[in-house]
């Protein structure tokens, strides 16, 4: 025969055994919704970080078309809109990132720099293009502004003279899916024969004169922009007319030297 003690030791036992096991499976349930939350919570920040990602750069090239081109008078509105649209952090090396929309030329390596976003500006909006050209680019370099008129033109061809340069614009161009640029590392000086005459032609350094077989690889009311100069450059249109060749100097500006090589 049990006593009413011993009785009432059991269900006591048997209660904190009741107890024990409820917080045993409380605290399994609520590590079981922690580790559904810290997934869920993961997966929605990489989502929301790489949406600000996007964000972010959509933003700060807005903020450059409106700092930098816009007031300095750049006006054609396809030139604004693929500024806009370009992504320039992509063409800059990594270290550089968080500087690609700012108002200067950046290092790209080899000692070249990518322009400065208004000075890529102006000389496309120089270029006074409809959308059917074929252009020549003259110093591929980072192969941002090839992407640029990539966008306003039929085709762009362009000419990088140091390798290691010419192959990582060229991989990525690709990879961006800019399919109507083509690009070679040759010297720019002989222009591209095969592909001759040219709608337009820019060239992205300073000869320290006009190149006069680039001016031949231009077709009639073909223009040319380019720098001109030594220390001092000028930016200068070059107009194919039927009466000669028409040349005006737009602004002074900095660029690295378009090199002859021997
Ligand atoms: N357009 C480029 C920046 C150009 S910097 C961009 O958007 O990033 C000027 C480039 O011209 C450099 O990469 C330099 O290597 C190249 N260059 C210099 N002399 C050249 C020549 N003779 N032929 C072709 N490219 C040349």
């Amino acid at each position: 025969m049990r006593t009413i003690g011993q009785i009432k030791l059991r269900s006591f036992y048997r209660i904190k055994v009741l107890f024990f096991l409820i917080f045993i499976y409380l605290s399994c349930t609520s590590a079981k919704q922690d580790s559904v939350d810290k997934k869920q919570n993961s997966s929605h920040k990489m989502y929301s970080e790489k949406t600000d990602d996007t964000d972010q750069w959509k933003k700060e090239a807005k903020r450059m078309v409106n700092s930098q081109l816009i007031p300095r008078g750049i006006a054609d509105k396809n030139v604004l809109r693929v500024m806009e649209n370009t992504p320039r952090h992509l063409f800059v090396p990594e270290s550089y990132n968080e500087a690609a929309y700012d108002d200067g030329p950046l290092p790209i390596g080899e000692g070249q720099t990518i322009s400065q976003p208004y000075i890529v500006a102006i000389m496309t909006e120089l270029l006074k293009l409809k959308g059917h050209e074929k252009v020549l680019e003259i110093g591929t370099g980072s192969g941002y502004q090839a992407a640029v008129l990539a966008q306003l033109v039929d085709t762009c061809y362009t000419i990088e003279l140091v390798k290691k340069l010419a192959d990582i614009a060229s991989d990525r161009l690709k990879k961006l899916g800019y399919t109507n640029v083509i690009a070679k590392c040759d010297d720019g000086y002989k222009g591209w024969p095969e592909h001759a005459p040219f709608d337009r032609i820019i060239i992205t350094a300073a000869p320290p004169e006009i190149p006069q077989a680039l001016v031949e690889q231009l077709k009639p009311d073909g223009i040319m922009v380019l720098p001109v100069g030594t220390f001092y450059q000028q930016l200068m249109v070059v107009t194919k007319t039927k009466r000669g060749i028409r040349k005006e100097s737009i602004i002074p500006v900095r660029f690295v030297p378009m090199v002859k090589p021997d």
